[in-house]
């Protein structure tokens, strides 16, 4: 395909990228996912994976560049002497469509991170993903981030030296789904990867130089394998010693697989207490060096965050600290939380936030004020 044809006005985008890139320009160089079986994850079902040719890849490129000049385009017109930020706030709130809407964000933010869609784009024939990232950086050249998700298992079975040279391209971190290291755990959620194969990928990312991000899902467990879960998902944190770990909790949507589980009972959901007494098994077990990241809306207490190991103390006594309060302190927390009142503890002495927690809780328990976990759950997952 001739690259010098006529550009449309949008390019294809992927359904997610983690909340860490929500200001990357986001390129879809694979759709949806080569595994698609893991129990918990409903993203890419029903979907069939594809390779998308590169040039087809590189088209999208080239529009995005287009996009980007037409809103510099803009900002001149309209009196902003070429400060693209300000045309860009000027299309993201009425942006012709969702292309356009992702390079106003980006440029928004500065225009530096790009995050490449969607599943796995390791699964990419080395030479092709690199080639990809190269034109990406030569016809953006404000980007000086490159990143991506990737299975553990693609990045076992690549080279080091591959893995280098993407590096060397202009690959800075790989988006990692390890959600555990409890071998299984990982089988029967279908995760299609063993906790050796999760440490042998992650290892290799460390050592080619890309920096690494593992994300893991509190709560996978549920009342079975939930202190096997977070003891061993510690373990092969350790030995990979990621740059990130990134924490969030288990939803659960009639699209998973993970749905009939529950509903037949093979599958029991840990509660929020319990998630919490979970991830302090794990944070206390983690002996590694990385940066600990909880920037998900359905982790409960947010504010457990920081670099380990020398923070270590410090979020477990947030967990003490909320393991302390009362029962009722406790279950309204959890409520404000899920409701989207609370933030962090210190909101429970804030008498506004208080109060209307004080409302929902009489209003969702018709005036006992029990409110079943099933409710807690839908709070949450509303969220999603
Ligand atoms: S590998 Fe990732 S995207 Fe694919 S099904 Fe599993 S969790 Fe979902």
């Amino acid at each position: 395909m001739a690259l010098t044809k006529q550009l449309p006005d949008s390019f294809e985008l992927g359904p997610i990228r983690p909340p860490s890139e929500a200001y990357s320009l986001l390129i879809r160089v694979t759709r949806n996912c080569p595994w698609n079986r893991c129990k918990f994850c409903h993203t890419y079902k029903g979907e069939k994976f594809q390779l998308r040719p590169v040039e087809e890849v590189k088209q999208d490129i080239l529009t995005a560049k287009a996009i980007q000049d037409r809103i510099k385009e803009i900002s001149w017109k309209s009196g902003y002497g070429g400060r693209v930020q300000e045309a860009a706030r000027v299309i993201l709130n009425n942006p012709p469509n969702q292309a356009y809407y992702n390079v106003a964000l980006w440029l928004y933010a500065g225009g530096e991170s790009a995050f490449l869609q969607d599943a796995n784009s390791l699964i990419m024939r080395t030479n092709e993903l690199t080639e990809v990232i190269r034109f990406l950086k030569q016809t953006l050249p404000s980007i000086n981030r490159v990143t991506s998700y990737a299975r553990s298992k693609t990045a076992a079975k690549k080279k080091l030296e591959e893995l280098k040279e993407l590096r060397e391209a202009g690959l800075s971190r790989l988006h990692i789904g390890l959600e555990s290291g409890y071998d299984p755990l990982l089988q029967y959620m279908d995760k299609g990867v063993t906790a050796a194969e999760h440490i042998e990928g992650g290892k290799k990312v460390v050592a080619s130089g890309i920096s690494l991000c593992e994300y893991v899902v509190l709560g996978l467990g549920g009342k079975k394998m939930w202190r096997e879960h977070a003891t061993q998902t510690a373990r092969a944190l350790n030995e990979i010693d990621p740059d990130f770990i990134r924490v969030r909790t288990l939803t659960i949507h009639d699209r998973m697989p993970l749905y009939n589980e529950l509903e037949n009972r093979d599958f029991t959901r840990s509660t929020d207490e319990e998630i919490l007494e979970e991830e302090k098994l794990f944070i206390e077990q983690l002996e590694c060096h990385s940066n600990y990241v909880s920037d998900h809306i359905t982790n409960l207490l947010q504010e457990i965050e920081g670099k380990l190991p020398q923070d270590k103390e410090r979020m477990l006594a947030i967990i003490n600290r909320f393991q302390a309060l009362s029962p009722a302190e406790r279950a309204s927390f959890i409520v404000g939380r899920r409701v989207g009142i609370y933030v962090q503890l210190d909101d429970l002495y804030d008498w506004h936030k208080q109060r209307a927690v004080e409302q929902v809780m009489h209003k969702l328990s018709e005036g006992s004020n029990q409110i079943d976990d099933k409710v807690i759950y839908s709070l949450m997952e509303g969220f999603i």
